[in-house]
This record gives structure tokens, sequence and C-alpha cells, in this order.
């Protein structure tokens, strides 16, 4: 995990930057805000700690170009002033989380964790194979990047095809996870099948590359190209 942190008081950083090391953060040191403004828009940061009172471009400022430019890195911001505006003020600017000075560090550790955490859930929140996405939280789907309309049905099927991508999914799977019925009968093989069908009608039919194939007698399997 690789950490900007932008601090201009030596000590402050140091002691950060050595407790960070211990605990097996990668830690990149930006003095001013200029250091630190230029690393942020040139550099990979799963994290970004930014002091508030910088010289040169402070942090706020930092804050706001950053998020102009879309940087998705989660920002913990530092600071010695604690007034409720302040504190709005940060989180109004698209920062994650607020620490006022002087913190213990077990507590920015807890807060680093936390928002390293959050970070890995959104990705974990989405689904992607090939060109085909997606997003379990909004329950939406689409191909390259148009919006798929799917039924729940549909939709909790293409999402177990898509978590066994490249792996043969059985009729007898189908029924008992999205059907939720341990005997497998033959009215719900050819439910399957149609639900199947109206799929592959919305996920492949306007595209080249099919992702959704039938393994005959065996089952089902997403993936590019045929099996
Ligand atoms: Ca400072």
């Amino acid at each position: 995990m690789r950490i900007l942190l932008v601090e201009d008081e030596a000590k402050i950083a140091k002691a950060l930057e050595k407790g960070l090391r211990e605990e097996h953060y990668d830690v990149v040191i930006a003095k001013t805000g200029e250091e630190g403004f230029f690393l942020a828009g040139t550099e990979v940061f799963d994290l970004v700690i930014l002091d508030l009172m910088l010289p040169g471009r402070d942090g706020l400022e930092i804050l706001k170009a950053l998020r102009k430019q879309e940087k998705q890195a989660p920002v913990l911001i530092l600071t010695a002033r604690d007034t409720v505006e302040d504190r709005v003020l940060g989180l109004d600017s698209g920062a994650d989380d607020y620490l006022v000075k002087p913190f213990a560090f077990p507590e920015l550790l807890a807060r680093i964790r936390a928002l390293l955490r959050r970070g890995r859930l959104d990705q974990a929140l989405r689904l992607r194979v090939q060109d085909l996405e997606l997003d379990l939280v909004a329950r939406k789907a689409a191909r390259g990047g148009n919006p798929l309309e799917l039924t729940a049905r549909e939709f909790e099927l293409l999402e177990y095809l898509m978590r066994h991508q490249g792996q043969v999914v059985s009729r007898e799977m189908i029924v008992r996870e999205i059907w939720k019925e341990d005997n497998r009968a033959t009215p719900l093989d050819n439910l399957i099948d149609v639900y199947i069908a109206r799929l592959r009608k919305k996920v492949d039919q306007e595209f080249q590359v099919k992702l959704i194939h039938t393994l005959r007698g065996v089952g089902f399997i997403l993936g590019e190209g045929s099996p």
C-alpha cells in the first residue's frame, strides 16, 4: 500500500513516516504544498494524508485540485484547525476523513485501515468481464458502457455466471443458488433455458464477442471465446 504524506513539519513527517513504515506501508513524503500537488498529480497512491497548513499551496487547494482531476485515492486531512467550519470545509472539498492535531498514532492507523478497506469494498462491489460490468450496489448492468435492462432474476443469474467466469455452471447449480430449490426438476430446466436465452439476447446479441456459452448436456460458461 502506497501512501503520500504531505506534511511540512519535519518532526511530524519523520515520526509518521517511521510509524507507517513499521506497519509496512510504502510512504512518500512531500514537504511543501507544491511538492504534494506535483506528486499527487503524477504518481499513483492508495491513500493521501494531507496537512492543511502548508507553505505554498495549502491542503484544501491541493484537495480541490485532486478531486477535479478525479483522483480516486482516499484523502485523510490532518490539521491543527479544529473548528466545525474547517471540518465541514475539508469534507465538502472531497476529503474522506479528518484528524485534528495532536492525535494518537494508533488513531491515525485505524482511520487509514478503515479508508483502505472502504476502497477495497468499492471494488468488490463491482464485477467486470471484458466490457460487461455489474454494479452490485446500484443493481445496474452495462456492456460497452451501454446500460442493459435486466429483471431482478436476470441480474442474479448474470451475477452468478460472472462470479464463476471461465467455469462451467451446471443447471443444478443455478437451480440451487438462484431458484433456491434443492430438487432439480425438468420444468425448471426449461425455465433456466428461457432465462439464459433472454440474457444472451440482452448481453450478447448486439456484440461481436459472445460471452455466454452453452455446453450441451453440461451447463453454461461465461467468458470470452468459445469454450
Ligand atoms: Ca503544517
